[in-house]
């Protein structure tokens, strides 16, 4: 599993790989560094985030959002042209041919994790279901502890 973070102490955004004989999360920057739980070295999914302890992980397409769109808008134009052109075939070709193309880019690009607190992507993970996907109400829990974090810290 490779872990994508945000070093908590000088934070310069770094990845270490994390295998099973991985003891300690280490910052590439500075000597920050985190021990592993053992439950997250063995290759199943994370229990917890292994930057913040966090157990509230989400899930997310590995999969950069505008690169959907471009495909998607790809496919509405050249699926129209063809309508337009009377060639059902073709049509019926571009609608599958796409298909195709989703699928594969689904199981090519793999979900990730990522942290709800810190914001860590947890990638190239066995995932079982154990986290589901974005969830609006546990984001904003996080996000307003945050703000209270912040405050408290101003004095
Ligand atoms: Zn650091
Ligand atoms: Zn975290």
């Amino acid at each position: 599993m490779w872990i994508v973070f945000e070093c908590p102490s000088c934070h310069v955004t770094g990845v270490n790989e994390v295998v099973a004989q991985t003891e300690q999360l280490r910052c590439p920057q500075c000597s920050w560094q985190r021990p592993v739980a053992e439950a997250n070295r063995s290759a199943a999914e994370p229990v917890n985030c292994v930057v913040c302890g966090c157990e509230d992980l989400w899930r997310q397409k590995d999969f950069p959002p505008r690169i959907g769109v471009v495909i998607v808008g790809v496919e509405v134009l050249v699926s129209t042209y063809f309508w337009w052109m009377m060639m059902p075939k073709a049509w019926l070709g571009v609608l599958l041919l796409f298909a195709l193309v989703d699928g594969v880019l689904y199981t090519l690009l793999r979900d990730v994790l990522v942290c709800y607190r810190c914001g860590a992507r947890h990638r190239h993970t066995p995932l079982e279901g154990r986290h589901g996907y974005f969830n609006l109400e546990t984001h904003e829990r996080y996000r307003q502890e945050m703000l209270r974090l912040d405050e408290a810290k101003r004095g």
